[in-house]
């Protein structure tokens, strides 16, 4: 029997649907070219800068060909490794928590019926107990993420720009469109250095010329403007830049994200703005890797999974401490397999570390902060 004609009431609604997406699809596909435009713009900065230095100042305004020679091979190596660790921060996909860290479909339906409160949390912590999860959230509960549907692991928050839950999360960069995180943080760190080494060379090379601009040194052609300009914008550049490179340094340091120094970790014995740091040497290894030949590549050689992270906290968190040193339980999952504990400095290459995270004492559980108060179970991060 062939289906009744649409009434006039389901054919408008259904044309209301209809425009509704298509305005829907036009907003994303505006906010996505928005979002393109300040790499653009650094792009725009970069190729006009290009010009101005290699055309007006190398070519058209050094006289002595020794000077002209090196400024222009120094140049070319600066802008290569700029434009190189620029095109990686972009282009690198941020990374998302693996599949053990999904709910299951049961255990999603549960949450959806139930009403949140220490069901939730007895589901989230049954569901976390194969993971290596040591922090939690400020009332002491799981982290757990309602849009992504799953258990935060350490370090990882939830983008509300990606609309995506982010490895190991830093911030979200405009200048890159990306969200800087696990998987792009050694080449966001190389773009500041050789962005601002290459803002820092212009200016010291365009500074004589600067200064024969003030002084009539030079003759009134189209090259003045360029010169004058560009020395400005790499002093300014470089200004913003060493700010922003500085800070970053501090923070690899301390082995902190962006986040965590707004916010510190939360661990299950309480707030540590100091965590998962292992002293300087540990701390730069983790972002750049052990072998220094490619500390300066941005290729990527940053140490973990970006799921779990050694911490230096073993000894203070009286659920880890029931754990004895080295005893290994093995992981539900055979093709992925989680520390025993957060590591010790002298244990921390989580990817060749064969051993796997355990559960321990329940009722010490029950005594962590915020765990027995079922008002206090979940929290939204964002
Ligand atoms: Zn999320
Ligand atoms: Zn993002």
């Amino acid at each position: 029997m062939a289906p009744p004609p649409p009434t006039p009431s389901s054919s408008s609604r259904g044309s209301g649907v209809r425009s509704a997406s298509r305005r829907g699809r036009v907003r994303r596909r505006c906010q996505w070219l928005l979002y393109w435009v300040p790499v653009v713009f650094i792009c725009c900065i970069l190729c006009w800068s290009y010009y101005a230095y290699v055309v007006q100042l190398c070519l058209l305004t050094m006289k002595n060909i020794g000077e002209k020679v090196v400024c222009l091979i120094a140049y070319h190596l600066f802008f290569a490794m700029f434009l190189w660790s620029y095109w990686k921060t972009i282009f690198t996909l941020p990374v998302h928590p693996s599949k053990e860290f999904l709910l299951t479909y049961a255990d999603k339906e549960l949450l959806e019926r139930e009403p949140r409160g220490e069901v939730h949390q007895e589901v989230l912590k049954r569901a976390a107990k194969e993971l290596p999860i040591y922090t939690r959230t400020m009332s002491g509960a799981i982290r757990y993420c309602d849009r992504c549907q799953l258990i935060k692991p350490d370090r990882c928050h939830h983008c509300s720009a990606c609309d995506k839950c982010i490895l190991k999360m830093d911030h979200h960069c405009p200048w890159v469109n990306n969200c800087v995180g696990f998987s792009n943080y050694k080449f966001f760190l190389l773009f500041l250095a050789y962005s601002l080494l290459y803002c820092l060379f212009i200016a010291a090379t365009d500074l004589q010329y600067f200064i024969k601009f003030w002084t009539n040194g030079l003759s009134d052609t189209q090259a003045k403007f360029h010169i004058m300009f560009l020395f400005f914008a790499a002093a300014m550049f470089s200004i913003s830049l060493s700010s922003l490179f500085g800070y970053h340094c501090w923070l690899v340091s301390k082995n902190k994200s962006t986040l965590e120094a707004f916010r510190a970790p939360i661990f299950r014995h309480g707030t540590d703005k100091n965590g998962f740091s292992l002293g300087f040497s540990k701390n730069l290894r983790q972002v750049f890797g052990d072998e220094k030949i490619y500390w300066l590549l941005p290729v990527f050689t940053s140490q973990g999974d970006g799921c779990s992270f050694p911490t230096c906290l073993v000894t203070q968190d009286l659920e880890q401490a029931s754990t004895p040193s080295g005893l290994i339980s093995s992981n539900k999952n055979e093709n992925h397999h989680f520390p025993a504990k957060p590591l010790r400095d002298s244990q921390s290459h989580l990817l060749t570390d064969t051993h796997s995270w355990t559960e321990t004492n329940a009722s010490i559980e029950k005594n962590k902060l915020g765990m027995s108060n079922p008002a206090l179970t979940m929290e939204n991060e964002t």
